[in-house]
């Protein structure tokens, strides 16, 4: 995958001097992490070699918790086991667990982990879908209430058929970790970035750094350029991870009401001060469609909304929507 094309949000280079490289010490870092790319770029007046080896081992460490494809992760055990006994679990997945519950009860039910109940029937790279008859049996075990959280960070399932997966909610767990260790170690200007997810702290060269949003149908373009300080930003799209099967597209954000991809919208973006709540409420947006998210968005203080729909349309919360 190109480098300067991997990343859903782009940070726009052109902003970068492109001089006086001796006494600059914007540095910047990309690597592969959590199925997705990483990158970081930040200033500061030492070597930063040792902040992205921080940065990496964290992201790795979570990974290893957290992936449904590691056999040994956290998540993959309690796939395995919680439904035959409570599993204690690390307080990064269980804090994980309990975000994902208030997700859950915020947005009725759109934000479900156990989407994967019938969502890991699905292959986007082998292009493979489940039957109808197994899709609709899968789908009757989506229901969050399966999943008990008890003291001591246990964690069960009181339905054998319960699958999680924190897909739609990890990685903004993981940024705000890794800005949590840049600002711990006195970096006040940064952009980190995890696949859709991003968090800019501080300015950039005194002004707001520029944040693409990914054109949803064109690779190479950017629908929209935002200045940000400060901010959370995640983008869920349907261009992600999808394939297309007798002209519809199958792609990776499940309904959990029908185990089948959420078709109204094709790209929404949220900006909030948490990466970990921008992550989970992008996903949730693009789950509860236009009417409902906006809705839900426009509740919240402190949070924003950028949809795009199917036919292009563009829509935006109440705090973004220009002036009549
Ligand atoms: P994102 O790109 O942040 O929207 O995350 C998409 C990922 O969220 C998918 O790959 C799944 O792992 C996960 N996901 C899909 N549908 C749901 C859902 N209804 N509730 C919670 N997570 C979901
Ligand atoms: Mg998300």
């Amino acid at each position: 995958m190109s480098r300067i094309y991997a990343p859903t949000l782009w940070l726009i280079l052109s902003l970068l001097p492109l001089s006086a490289v001796a006494e600059d010490r914007w540095q910047q870092h990309e690597w592969d992490v959590m199925g997705t790319r990483a990158s970081v770029t930040l200033w500061a007046e030492q070597d930063a070699a040792p902040l992205f080896a921080a940065l990496e081992a964290e992201m790795s460490r979570l990974n290893e918790l957290l992936s449904p494809w590691i056999e040994s992760s956290e998540l993959a055990r309690v796939n395995r086991e919680a439904a035959t006994s409570a599993q204690t679990v690390s307080a990064d997945f269980y804090a994980l667990l309990e975000r994902s519950r208030h997700y859950y009860q915020l947005t009725d039910g759109a934000f479900d982990i156990s989407f994967a109940s019938a969502g890991h029937l699905y292959d986007y790279r082998e292009g493979k879908a489940p039957d109808e008859p197994t899709l609709k049996a899968a789908t009757r075990h989506i229901d969050a209430r399966n999943i008990q959280l008890l003291p001591n960070h246990q964690v069960r399932f009181t339905d054998p058929g319960t699958v999680i997966d924190l897909g739609g909610i990890a990685k903004g767990y993981a940024i705000d970790q890794g800005i949590a260790i840049l600002k711990q170690a006195g970096v006040t200007q940064a952009w980190l970035s995890l696949g859709g997810d991003s968090y800019v702290l501080g300015d950039h060269h005194g002004r707001p750094w520029t944040v693409g949003i990914q054109h949803p149908r064109d690779r190479e373009a950017i629908a929209m350029r935002l200045p940000l300080i400060d901010t959370a930003m995640s983008t869920s799209g349907d261009y992600q991870r999808y394939f297309i099967k007798d002209g519809e597209r199958i792609h990776h954000i499940i309904s959990p009401d029908t185990g089948k991809s959420a078709g109204e919208l094709v790209s929404v973006t949220i900006l909030t001060d948490k990466s970990v709540d921008a992550d989970a409420l992008s996903t949730s947006v693009f789950v509860m469609g236009r009417e409902k998210g906006l809705a839900m968005i426009n509740r919240l203080p402190g949070t924003s909304v950028i949809i795009i729909d199917k036919r292009g349309e563009v829509y935006y919360s109440e705090d973004l929507a220009p002036a009549q």
